[in-house]
């Protein structure tokens, strides 16, 4: 097992972890059902799909989402256990121990209490902020997103019937 501020720092980096974030639906089902609660089912979603030796459907058993738990176990590599292998440092082939599911929990706790600080999920804040910036300078001529979508579409417009 790797300590959680080395995994964290290494998940920091991968483009691919950081695309996992809590949407509305995620934030209001851990708002209404608890930390307490999600984290039990956590807890529980471990036991059941990663701790046996050989889980079922293993690479499979998490689906991208459908409940916060999900996304957070893709967005830190404990979905399967060749993640947990990779990332964490705990090998395939054998049961999980009591300490390394507990090592998995405080993996996905952390992420989920790290996403209920956030006001805004960051993305929605970057496409906000760029609609805002699209007139370009008066005089200046610049074909235009939409300028462009419409010679796009003379081009891709569909030949003559033939039969
Ligand atoms: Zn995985």
């Amino acid at each position: 097992m790797k300590p959680l501020d080395d995994i964290f720092a290494r998940l920091a980096k991968s483009p691919f972890r950081c695309r996992f974030q809590l949407g509305a639906q995620d934030r209001a089902y851990l708002d209404s059902k608890g930390r307490e609660a999600v984290l039990d089912h956590a807890a529980t979603f471990i036991a059941e799909r990663l701790a046996p030796a050989n889980p079922r459907n293993d690479g499979q058993q998490t689906p991208m989402r459908g409940h916060p738990v999900f996304v957070a176990q893709h967005a830190t590599a404990t979905c399967c256990r060749g993640c947990l292998a990779k990332w964490h440092a705990i090998p395939a082939g054998g049961a999980l121990t009591d300490d390394e599911q507990r090592h998995v929990l405080a993996v996905i706790a952390r992420w989920l209490d790290h996403q209920a600080t956030r006001e805004t999920p960051p993305r929605q804040v970057a496409q906000a902020k760029s609609r805002k910036k699209q007139k370009s300078p008066a005089g200046a001529y610049q074909a235009s997103p939409e300028t462009t979508l419409q010679l796009d579409m003379f081009a891709a417009e569909p030949p003559p019937d033939d039969d």
